[in-house]
């Protein structure tokens, strides 16, 4: 980017409104660099936008976003103060994805504040393409990362009290599972798209249980003739359908990232013989700059930062 164009980007930054909030039912359109994210993750899309107006890389930006609630306590289902799964232990499942189709993963890490980073390294510093558990964890250390506790008070008091009522269905644990995953998409000054993915997984889960946020097809596909998508909600539903990678076809053969996300709804419920309780929500940014999102509950939204705005879009859903 030239120092003219900068300066105009750090300006426009500067002015725009940061609580703007939208309703959007169909794809929008920017021009430039963009990062989108699932939730109310503005916090995060202002450590991508840093990058990203500096004409940094969509990867640097991805994964500085999904750093900021990977270390947020009071984000229950990211990465530190993520409620644990049954046996109290936070297990920690994350991805990331460039323009290149190269990829890192790490599922059921523990004890690492930011899988998001260890995925990345796992990208750049491995032969391999995902690592889990013990090995993703020995991996994370050997390549400097600190061994953490990540179970906050709050988040072992939740526990404490679900173990008094452990039958109680994990669908109807919505008061605590506030769904909050974070995919993220950027789209970069050179036309470059990655995207990643982070999560602590559904909260009461069987020890040992992998949702879809690190399954490079499910949470989360980049693919830099078309676009990219994320996915957030029950990751077993995303999974069945290959979630982000049924969206990024879809583009692919036409649909806008809006009309994708909702086929890719229309499939789970279709799975479910058309009715359901849990939630999922897509995200998808295409290569132009079109973007948008669909859930199958209501209540989900997504973040969007570029030049001009900083928005919360409420997403439209099936039911
Ligand atoms: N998709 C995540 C998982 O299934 C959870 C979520 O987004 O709430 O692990």
């Amino acid at each position: 980017m030239d120092r003219k164009k900068f300066l105009w980007t750090s300006l426009l930054g500067a002015l725009i409104p940061a609580g703007k909030f939208s309703f959007s039912g169909k794809s929008e359109q920017v021009v430039g660099p963009v990062v989108i994210s699932t939730w109310d993750n503005r916090k995060a899309n202002r450590a991508a936008w840093d990058i990203l107006s500096k004409a940094g890389t969509a990867l640097d930006a991805v994964e500085a976003g999904a750093r900021v609630p990977e270390a947020d306590p009071a984000d229950h289902s990211v990465g530190y103060g993520g409620y644990p799964d049954r046996t109290g232990k936070v297990t920690l499942d994350a991805c990331i994805m460039n323009e290149e189709s190269r990829c890192g993963s790490v599922a059921f890490l523990q004890d690492i504040k930011h899988p998001v980073s260890v995925a990345r390294k796992v990208l750049e510093s491995s032969p391999h393409v995902m690592l889990v558990g013990e090995g993703a964890r020995q991996f994370a250390m050997k390549q400097g990362f600190k061994k953490e506790n990540l179970l906050t008070d709050h988040a072992r008091e939740v526990w404490e009290s679900w173990k008094k009522n452990p039958e109680f269905p994990v669908t109807s644990w919505d008061k605590y599972i506030n769904h909050d995953t974070i995919g993220i998409l950027a789209l970069d000054e050179q036309g470059n798209l990655s995207g990643a993915c982070t999560t602590s997984g559904i909260g009461m889960k069987m020890h040992g249980r992998v949702g879809d946020s690190p399954l490079i097809g499910a949470g989360l596909f980049v693919d830099k003739e078309i676009g990219a998508a994320a996915a957030t909600g029950v990751g077993e539903e995303v999974i069945r359908v290959a979630g982000s990678h049924l969206v990024v076809e879809l583009m692919r053969h036409g649909s806008s990232p809006v009309e994708a996300c909702k086929q890719a709804v229309d499939r789970i419920v279709s799975n479910n013989g058309g009715q359901m309780e849990g939630q999922v929500g897509f995200l998808a940014l295409n290569k132009n700059g079109e973007y948008g999102g669909y859930s199958i509950q209501p209540g989900y939204s997504y973040a969007i930062r570029d030049m001009k705005t900083e928005e919360l879009v409420k997403s439209k859903s099936r039911f």
